[in-house]
């Protein structure tokens, strides 16, 4: 079998663009996984895409701030982050916003927007404004990567059976490496559930 399966990093070129509805959403409302005052810690010591982040795109004031300009997509994040932590406190997020994006919803810097820009949306769970035109894609995104990740266990329950240091025909690698690295594979989904898969 052959291992194809992606780690979650889609290329750009992949994406059907036509999909996007340029409601600018995605624009107005970003948030990241650390805390600005993290990113700028990231940023002087030589993080080349906290350094990026920090210079293009501006904080809003406060939660709310950020839920008036587009309520429907904060209020997505906020109860997706609550589910991994129902106790969160969500005056305590930060919210950006993009200076370069016009009222009618065109970039200005789109030949060098970041690279976060040109990667959304990352893979199939990437957090998404609830009328985002991309939701369709990612289902079919994410039941691609789950029937190939079913494959991959499929064939992992096969390798099971085989001694660790059996050669695999064709290949020039044994059960054991074989074992390694399908489950390499498949970790970066565990994260979106690849366990019960
Ligand atoms: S939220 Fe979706 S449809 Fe709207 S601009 Fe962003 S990618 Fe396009
Ligand atoms: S750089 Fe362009 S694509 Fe990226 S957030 Fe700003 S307006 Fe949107």
């Amino acid at each position: 079998m052959d291992i194809v399966i992606s780690d979650g990093d889609e290329s750009f070129s992949d994406k059907p663009q036509h999909l996007c509805k340029m409601c600018g959403k995605c624009c107005r409302a970003i948030s990241t996984l650390y805390s600005y005052e993290e990113l700028i810690e990231l940023a002087s010591q030589g993080q080349e895409e906290a350094r990026v982040f920090v210079e293009i795109f501006k904080r809003y004031n406060s939660v709310e701030e950020a839920k008036a300009a587009v309520p429907d997509h904060v209020e997505n994040i906020i109860n997706n982050l609550r589910k991994n932590n129902p106790d969160l406190d969500e005056s305590k997020l930060t919210f950006y916003y993009c200076p370069n994006l016009t009222d009618d919803n065109f970039c200005l810097i789109y030949q060098t927007r970041p690279d976060c820009c040109r990667r959304l949306p990352h893979n199939g769970w990437s957090l998404l404004a609830p009328d985002c035109g991309f939701k369709g894609w990612q289902f079919q995104q994410r039941e691609r990567v789950k029937a190939s990740v079913r494959k991959l266990k499929e064939y992992l329950a096969e390798l099971e059976l085989l001694p660790e240091d059996k050669m695999l025909a064709g290949r020039d690698k044994t059960a054991g490496e074989m074992k390694k690295l399908i489950k390499d594979k498949i970790k970066p989904w565990e994260k979106y559930g690849a366990d019960y898969w």
